[in-house]
């Protein structure tokens, strides 16, 4: 056996099972060695019948008494029963369906049988245990790998490919991390990681196994962020001539923050240099980034050259494409809208314009990527809130473009320092730390049902005031048993009951974008006084008329998702409010809402998030545009990220290419880690 054996040569493989198998992403035996376990059943201890603690799976080691024998009850049905007993005691094994127990279990012969035990005074019986003679035992007596599985794939069947192929296979595989790493950083070989991800010998070999697999994954990661941006620094990219700010501010209807002005400053520094710009521009919500782009694709006009902007949804989409319009068409730029729901007449209309030049800048959604989409000449892409984007797709955007154009990115998720350098670890940053002035911070209050008369009474009185409300549910629709608060039913009940005065309307995901849109302007424009919504409202939708957020079930939501939220009010001249709706009573969820009624600063949220929740669901969610990791998914590993990082960091200052023997494994696995994300290393 070797690492490019097939699995369809195994033994009960056949092309169905092989077809399963492959849609897994498992073809060889190779493949099999890097599909880690998901999660892990301790089947190490093994008890005495009289000893087996009740109501939880464990193993007893126990001779059959006697041959099993089956009654059929009913059509469907049989019962196959036994006796077993070691020296402490007997217990009943009882087998549903299973008639083929009777040849399995030999009489005289120990096995180890894997199930709970019930007790009834004296009496013990086990029901359809997994079972194994005692001398041949493979899946019990042992830590058993629980892996992700599919329709026709059991973890039988995979852990019953995975022995072999890791007791066969696992000191074949190549070991990424260059030796003195491995030393200095005090990780197990690939062949000890690999045995113990998924046979471990015992808690400790797992841990050691799995601080390994995260440290090189994290470690591989950082690399090829580190490589992306040492290997940018020697690209030539365009130049635009340099332009006083000063000539662009009288389009703005506000004087620009501090915080916008520095903002402006380094990005066109950067567009001037003739290297191409990648700088991350994170601000906390409301900090008003969408004039330092378009301040940038004033500047990119003025080289003569397109913008195009990239927003995560239609939503935002529209709403950017009406403020640039607004902001910039004064100045004599053309600005267009792409995005998927544009009828076919309409997009064949743009994307013309586009090839030929008859539009300087272009919002869109993911529509921009598409195939046919080309540009007269593509100087600048934008993309905002860009952990909805993968680094991949910021450079497929940017393939569209014959010179390689300047980057902007556009964030407002504030990422703990430990996590930033991984996610943007390609990037350049500026930090927009200040909001314009005027703002009142959002005041927040945590209530639960016993206030929701009042509550409404709140809703009520900033309607009165001419001001506007959001309030938030965490379902579309109402689920079987589901106590989740939905945005049509509820819509619904208030407008007919609790607003019948009022001017209610809703809006979640699953409605056409035209429907969509057409809910969102008539907010926007005051036309709606009271929104109820999904998370579709997230992220920067800017209606500063609004100035009350309500939250229901605000126990469901992540604390960086929740600022989100509440950073859609406080964007005008009134006192804003955010209240969080939970009947939940548990210490924890209170504790961490109240932390969120305390602060209004992102990055302390985002730091408490980590904290709370770990590093794995920063990468759970998958909004941070990082290719899928397959250890480092579990919570905990902050400290190991940062380990990771420096010792990339040290790397790549000796041997910026990686290509030093040594390190050749590791740039495979650099490009392999990024394959998905398209072909950037080339
Ligand atoms: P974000 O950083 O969340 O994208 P926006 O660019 O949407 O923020 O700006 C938020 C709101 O603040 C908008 O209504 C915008 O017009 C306003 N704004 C931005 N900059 C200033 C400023 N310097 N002075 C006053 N209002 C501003
Ligand atoms: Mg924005």
């Amino acid at each position: 056996m070797t690492l490019d054996t097939r699995l369809d040569t195994f033994a009960g493989i056949g092309p169905q099972r092989a077809k399963a198998l492959k849609k897994l992403g498992l073809e060889t035996v190779g493949d099999l060695l890097v599909y880690y376990p998901r999660a892990y059943e301790d089947r190490s201890k093994i008890y005495s019948i009289q000893e087996a603690p009740a109501e939880e799976a464990v193993c007893i080691s126990a001779l059959v008494a006697q041959s099993p024998t089956t009654s059929r009850i009913r059509k469907g049905l049989s019962i196959s029963k036994c006796k077993i007993v070691d020296g402490s005691g007997a217990a009943q094994v009882t087998f549903f369906n299973q008639d083929y127990v009777r040849q399995a279990l030999t009489p005289g012969v120990s096995y180890i049988f894997y199930g709970k035990m019930e007790t009834m005074g004296r009496h013990r019986q086990l029901t359809n245990p997994i079972f194994e003679r005692e001398d041949k035992a493979r899946f019990t007596g042992r830590i058993m790998p629980v892996y992700p599985l599919t329709a026709g794939v059991s973890n039988n069947l995979l852990a019953g490919l995975s022995l072999p192929a890791v007791e066969a296979c696992a000191g074949l595989l190549p070991d990424q991390l260059p030796p003195d790493i491995r030393e200095d950083h005090h990780l197990c070989t690939q062949e000890y990681a690999c045995q113990n991800a998924h046979f471990p010998a015992g808690q400790e070999a797992l841990a050691i196994a799995r601080r390994r697999l995260v440290f090189e994954e994290l470690f591989t990661l950082s690399c090829g962020m580190a490589f992306l941006r040492s290997r940018r620094a020697e690209v030539a990219g365009r130049a635009f001539p340099i332009k006083p700010v000063e000539d662009f501010l009288p389009l703005l209807p506000f004087a620009p923050t501090g915080a916008q002005r520095r903002a402006m400053t380094e990005m066109a520094a950067d567009l001037a240099s003739g290297k191409p710009m990648n700088r991350l521009i994170q601000g906390d919500v409301g900090s008003g980034k969408t004039a330092v782009a378009a301040y940038g694709a004033w500047l990119a006009h003025e080289a003569g050259v397109q913008t195009a902007m990239m927003a995560p949804t239609e939503i935002l989409a529209h709403q950017h494409f009406e403020t640039l319009t607004k902001l910039l068409s004064p100045a004599g730029i053309r600005v267009g809208l792409l995005t998927g729901s544009l009828p076919a007449a309409e997009k064949r209309e743009v994307r013309r314009a586009l090839a030929e030049g008859d539009i300087d800048l272009i919002v869109g959604t993911h529509a921009l990527l598409s195939e046919g989409v080309e540009y007269r000449d593509l100087g600048l892409v934008i993309t905002d809130e860009q952990h909805r984007f993968g680094v991949g797709q910021r450079s497929a955007l940017a393939s569209k473009a014959a010179i390689q154009p300047h980057v902007l990115v556009m964030s407002a998720t504030p990422i703990p320092r430990t996590l930033a350098l991984l996610i943007y670890g390609d990037l350049d940053v500026t930090i927009m730390d200040e909001l314009p002035p005027g703002r009142t911070p959002v005041e927040t209050f945590l209530v639960g049902e016993d206030k929701r008369a009042r509550m409404y009474g709140f809703v009520r009185k900033q309607v009165s005031e001419g001001r506007q409300v959001y309030i938030i549910c965490p379902a579309v629709e109402e689920g079987e048993g589901s106590d989740l608060k939905a945005v049509t039913a509820f819509a619904k009940e208030l407008s007919q009951k609790v607003f019948p005065d009022l001017r209610v309307a809703f809006v979640h995901g699953k409605l056409k974008s035209k429907d969509k849109e057409s809910v969102m302007s008539a907010f926007a424009s005051g036309a709606v006084d009271v929104l109820v919504s999904t998370t579709v409202v997230e992220v920067g939708v800017d209606v500063p008329n609004a100035s009350l957020m309500v939250i229901e079930n605000a126990e469901r939501f992540g604390l960086s998702q929740l600022h989100q939220l509440r950073g859609r009010v406080g964007r005008g001249q009134w006192q804003s409010t955010c209240v969080l709706v939970s009947g939940n009573r548990s210490p924890e969820t209170r504790e961490r809402l109240k932390y969120f009624c305390s602060t209004t600063d992102g990055f302390k949220i985002a730091e408490k998030d980590l904290e709370l929740r770990g590093p794995g669901d920063f990468f759970g969610q998958r909004q941070h545009g990082l290719p899928t990791l397959k250890c480092a998914d579990l919570a905990g590993d902050t400290r190991t990220l940062k380990e990771a990082q420096e010792a990339a960091q040290a790397l790549l200052e000796t041997d910026p290419e990686l290509k030093e023997p040594a390190h050749v494994p590791l740039m495979d696995k650099v490009k392999r880690l990024f394959h998905e994300e398209g072909d950037i290393f080339n």
